[in-house]
């Protein structure tokens, strides 16, 4: 079988209410869906997502749809989409990083391959460790009010792990997570996310201030280039630090380990660039005896799809810590681009967990008039 064609198209859909994080505020998931077409006829299909002005990324849709259809398509087209490895050495040898752009065409061979083979990505990706999947929820950065009626909301629909989003004002954090952790009881973890807000003694003040509330862990503290910073954090602290910004490529999962940075590795789909290289990433961890969880980036059903099969597959990532990445999104949004998607009451009817949408490949079917619908104009 042979790669033919590999068609892009930049899909936008706002979200129903404005997110906010430390590093801005999301109103709409702008994500870039690419096509795999095989001269067998069959075609798989993947998703590079984003943080449309969040200042995640250097990555936007703007930049990757040019980036895929003009700079990787061409080491791509032609090739056997079984031989996964070298199509990633041909991107990585023609294109250095852009990993949400690699995400993309990856995702899309995971879905052709299984959809070849008549199986779930899962099952080449290694089988299923297990199939539930713990969910979590991530609170967008709001009042200490009005964060903690959500995290009431969410525990009610059986959330057992949340995310408070902190990070512009200290000592209005301390009140979100004392509101939060009041609201909630002590029977529902509740992990930090500071997407890089604080300086490294700040961050260290901050949260032994906080460690009276139980976080289960506090997530990127410091500038993502500042492992030496977020290392003396981890070592001033007694709660875990994950790293997420500061994790990208295998060699920025290496500089983490060997500087002891961070004592979780929070692994997003795109911003690792695809199910394959996660998984060595997911190899080094468990080398270095690192859990780690699948963080979500405002995907589209596609790619937490994606974090799914990732998740149930990977042992690194079963180690009894919740994962946004295959949850329903945060984010709520007004649509998708699939004809199913997993809801909220799926997280409530599964006591807090979620399992793979089942089908061959990546186990989604993309609804072709929503993609017209809000296909972007520039698209
Ligand atoms: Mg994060």
């Amino acid at each position: 079988m042979r790669i033919t064609r590999i068609e892009t198209r930049i899909v936008e859909i706002p979200v129903k209410a404005p997110y906010v994080f430390s590093h801005g505020t999301l109103r709409v998931f702008s994500n870039v869906l690419v096509w795999i077409h095989t001269d067998e006829g069959i075609t798989g299909v993947g998703e590079s997502s984003f943080v449309p002005g969040g200042g995640v990324s250097e990555e936007t849709p703007e930049s990757t749809k040019p980036m895929i259809d003009r700079y990787l398509a061409p080491q791509v087209v032609g090739e056997d989409p079984f031989d996964i490895e070298r199509i990633h050495r041909k991107m990585d040898s023609a294109v250095p990083r852009n990993l949400i752009a690699k995400c993309g065409i990856d995702l899309a061979l995971w879905d052709l391959m299984g959809k070849a083979v008549r199986q779930p990505a899962c099952t080449l990706l290694g089988g299923i460790v297990d199939s539930r999947i713990l969910c979590t929820y991530t609170l967008s950065i709001d009042t200490p009010e009005r964060m903690a009626e959500q995290a009431s909301l969410r525990k009610s629909q059986r959330y057992k792990t949340l995310v408070v989003k902190i990070g512009p004002d200290p000592e209005t954090d301390i009140q979100r997570l004392k509101l939060v952790r009041e609201a909630v009881g002590d029977d529902v973890n509740l992990r930090l996310d500071a997407n890089e807000a604080y300086w490294p003694d700040q961050a260290i003040g901050i949260i032994r201030r906080m460690e009276k509330y139980h976080p289960e862990f506090v997530e990127e503290p410091v500038k993502r280039w500042d492992l030496d910073g977020m290392a003396k954090v981890a070592r001033m602290v007694g709660t875990p630090i994950s790293s997420d910004e500061s994790n990208t490529s295998l060699d920025s999962v290496l500089q983490i380990i060997r500087k002891r940075a961070a004592g979780i590795i929070n692994i997003k789909i795109s911003k690792n660039g695809g199910l394959y290289r996660s998984k060595k990433i997911a190899a080094v961890a468990e080398a270095a005896g690192i859990p780690c969880i699948v963080g979500g980036a405002n995907t589209y059903e596609i790619g937490r799809q994606a974090c799914r099969h990732f998740a149930v597959s990977t042992a690194q990532a079963q180690m009894g810590m919740g994962s946004e990445g295959c949850a329903p999104a945060s984010q709520s949004k007004i649509d998708d681009v699939t004809t199913r998607v997993l809801a909220y009451e799926d997280v409530t009817a599964g006591n807090g967990y979620v399992g793979l949408m089942e089908g061959p490949g990546l186990g989604v079917e993309i609804d072709a008039e929503k993609v017209r619908k809000y296909a972007a104009v520039s698209s």
